[in-house]
């Protein structure tokens, strides 16, 4: 949600805020376009799922009828609940710079107040990679992703450069924004979409070679006690850092949540 177009600042993204309704219209609007992009270049079946917080940000009456939602949490896969191998290609719409990421609209990775960093075979990965790495091991490519310019540059560097990107706004630091105008956004993201359909050909699966060795870097030392003392197979790195291997990535990446949940807020 962070990465959808008008969108600055946390009240935004919150439920129970004066600004979420408009946000969660604004949020419906960017879907619908790549939406209506897919079908337009093809697309036979839609599914898109709901990611953000509560994962009930799209009112199910605001999305185009074509399309079927997954609402709600949590879920298995949790931002990419409903990929199979059926799915020919996946968009990440509305996405955001990892934590630490200047310029960059709310940037975090899955949790802004117990995540630091999360890294995949020492590589430092955004959401977007954790999340196309998902995608991969159903052998589904990312072929669209939106968000601010500092997102779209790191889905280049990530998934490399026949990733289609859609920059809706440009940040002046974490919470400001010039914003692409209104009536251009959904053109934009509808014509990437249209144009990463186009592209499917050459599209590859985001993967890496297995083992996974996760390592999570939490903001303070007592964020890391818990995991290291319930979960097994838990290496403790240092005070505030600690990792794991696994031989399959979705096992990986449910022990990533187990460690990220059982860690108290800052
Ligand atoms: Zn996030």
């Amino acid at each position: 949600m962070e990465g959808i177009w008008g969108i600055v600042h946390a009240d935004q993204t919150s439920p129970g805020t004066p600004e979420y309704g408009a946000a969660r219209k604004w949020m419906a609007a960017d879907v619908n376009a790549a939406v209506t992009g897919a079908f337009a270049a093809g697309a036979t079946e839609v599914v898109v799922n709901d990611s953000h917080g509560s994962m009930r940000n799209i009112d199910p009456a605001d999305l185009d009828s074509r399309a079927t939602l997954i609402t709600g949490t949590p879920k298995p896969l949790s931002m990419m609940q409903g990929i199979d191998p059926s799915f020919q290609a996946c968009f990440l719409i509305g996405y955001h710079a990892k934590a630490g990421t200047k310029d960059a609209i709310l940037d975090h990775t899955i949790s802004g107040s117990v995540v630091r960093f999360v890294k995949v075979n020492g590589t430092e990965l955004p959401e977007l990679g954790l999340n196309a790495l998902i995608a991969g091991y159903y052998g589904v490519p990312v072929v669209l992703l939106s968000g601010d310019t500092a997102v779209c540059r790191q889905a280049g560097e990530v998934l490399g450069q026949e990733v289609v990107t859609v920059a809706v706004k440009e940040a002046y630091g974490r919470t400001a924004a010039k914003l692409v105008p209104l009536s251009q956004a959904g053109q934009m993201i509808e014509a990437g979409a249209k144009e990463a359909l186009s592209r499917l050909g050459r599209a590859k699966p985001f993967k890496m070679a297995a083992p996974y060795t996760f390592e999570l870097g939490y903001h303070v030392s007592a964020q890391a006690d818990m995991g290291a003392m319930l979960l097994p197979g838990i290496k403790r790195v240092d005070a505030r850092t600690l990792s794991f291997t696994a031989d399959d990535y979705i096992e990986g990446f449910r022990t990533l949540r187990a460690l990220i949940s059982l860690a108290p807020a800052r």
